[in-house]
């Protein structure tokens, strides 16, 4: 097979030649070169130690202990080169989350006996003495597990018996699904099986990793696909219980739009939110947005369902799920203020102040996923893109935000009250900017720094 390799990955190769180590790519880089796709991860595996690679390598650096060395790449957009040496997993691993030791390994055979998936198991071995054309390089597919056959029929299988394979290492479980979910491949029955009956290993793995894997699932092309996988391997009740809540919650009700249950509801959001929106946090708010109706649910004498503040109540579920699974901040502000406020009205006879209110509690830079996450719920609704009243509620969003909001975005500071009226610091001040504020508001007075001032002067004569 000839291949375009970058220069940078020629010369570590070289070096290692050089050097008289064996060293082979590995990983998703030979997956994306068999599937022919961009590489931008390259990561490498070797016969030499760490130590010998740090003698010969310039600019190495050793990242873990599990003999990984670092090598940065000068390419934009290229990730560090990772390059680890042979390893052999035989210490075993008795907390089913990391080898009791880590011990090199001698062969290639072994270093990829102890990866995870027969696609993740497969290594390309580069000829730089044969080259025939000067941008191709010569290399040998490697595949001791069946790999490139899984690859082409889209599956992902454990490298031999699964059941020992997760029980070793219970992050693969949710590695197999979100690898799955990248790559819109199936997972093999027997391994799938394995995943199901492991599936409670999963709460020995930190919520970083999880929470690492669950973003990685929302910021795939198909993340309502990754989410059944999770379903049905049973995860989901392990990594979002509060969800698996919602499976089969009604809302058909007489006169109510509501096609489907909960469950089927949010999936189908989230389904069509992703064709808008590639953020994971806001594909992840609309996923759970309906997550406080399996709590709220009530059927009123006329066997109307109702769900009075679920939106409120799903917003503190929101926020116990984005601190369980170690959310930064950021993440957690954004999940909940989603979730908190999804259930707003859209409708011609708003007050402006109204949806001024809604805007600061969305805050300015959330409304457009807050739109997103809106039309994801109508066309998971059965709903139509969009309607007149959301067009004409988003135009008076524009408008709105033209206007002030705040005190400190009127063109006056009390600053200039203070000079103006000479008057001291005090109440008074604020009394005057509010009052400002409620004329510009109001339209009484135009948010101009002059009109301002002499407004000010006005008040200093009344005196
Ligand atoms: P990508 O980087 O595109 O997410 P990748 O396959 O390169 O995909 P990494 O997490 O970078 O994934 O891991 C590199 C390789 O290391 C994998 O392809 C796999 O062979 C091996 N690997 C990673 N994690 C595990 C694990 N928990 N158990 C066994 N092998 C693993
Ligand atoms: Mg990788």
């Amino acid at each position: 097979m000839l291949i375009a390799i970058p220069k940078e990955v020629v010369t570590i190769i070289k070096e290692f030649q050089k050097h008289k180590y064996p060293i082979y790519i590995v990983g998703g880089a030979v997956r994306d070169i068999l599937m022919g796709k961009e590489v931008s991860d390259w990561d490498f595996t070797t016969s030499a130690t760490p130590e010998e690679m740090l003698a010969f390598l310039p600019n190495s650096y050793y990242t873990n202990s599990f003999g990984t060395v670092g090598v940065p790449s000068e390419t934009k957009d290229l990730k560090p080169f990772e390059i680890t040496t042979f390893r052999t997993e035989h210490g075993g691993y008795s907390d089913h989350r990391r080898p009791n030791e880590v011990r090199w390994g001698k062969t290639l055979k072994e270093d990829l006996q102890r990866r995870d998936f027969t696609i993740n198991a497969l290594a390309l071995e580069v000829n730089l003495d044969n080259q025939k054309r000067k941008d191709l390089l010569e290399v040998n597919l490697i595949d001791y597990f069946d790999g490139k056959k899984d690859l082409n029929e889209k599956i992902i299988k454990a490298v031999g018996e699964p059941h020992d394979r997760f029980s070793e290492d219970a992050l693969r479980l949710v590695r197999a699904v979100r690898i799955a979910s990248e790559l819109g491949f199936n997972i093999e029955k027997n391994t799938f099986e394995a995943i199901k009956k492991h599936s409670d290993l999963i709460n020995k793995i930190s919520k970083e990793r999880i929470r690492d894997e669950l973003i990685k699932i929302f910021s795939s092309p198909k993340p309502h696909k990754g989410i059944i996988l999770l379903k049905e391997t049973l995860l989901l009740e392990h990594i979002l219980p509060e969800m698996t809540k919602t499976y089969g919650v009604e809302q058909k009700s007489p006169g109510r739009h509501h096609i489907s249950d909960v469950w089927t509801h949010s999936l189908d959001s989230l389904k069509f939110v992703s064709e808008l929106n590639n953020d994971p946090i806001v594909r992840f708010a609309t996923f759970i947005h309906d997550i406080g109706k399996p709590q709220t649910f009530k059927v009123l004498p006329s066997g109307t369902i109702t769900f009075y503040n679920h939106e409120v109540v799903g917003a503190i579920i929101a926020r116990r799920i984005a601190e369980r699974l170690r959310f930064s901040n950021e993440q957690k502000d954004k999940l909940v203020r989603l979730v908190r406020y999804h259930q707003f009205t859209v409708n011609e006879n708003q007050t402006d102040s109204a949806l001024r209110r809604f805007i600061r509690n969305v805050t300015p830079q959330l409304i457009p996923d807050m739109i997103d996450l809106r039309i994801g719920d109508r066309l998971g609704s059965g709903a139509k893109l969009t309607s007149w009243r959301l067009e004409n509620f988003k135009k008076r969003l524009i408008e709105v935000q033209k206007q002030p909001f705040s005190l400190k975005d009127i063109k006056v500071t009390g600053h200039d009250v203070m000079e103006i009226l000479n008057i001291p610091p005090g109440k008074k001040v604020g009394e005057v900017l509010n009052d400002i504020f409620k004329k510009v508001e109001n339209k009484e007075l135009e948010n101009e720094r002059d009109a301002l001032v002499q407004y000010i002067k006005s008040l200093k004569t009344e005196a």
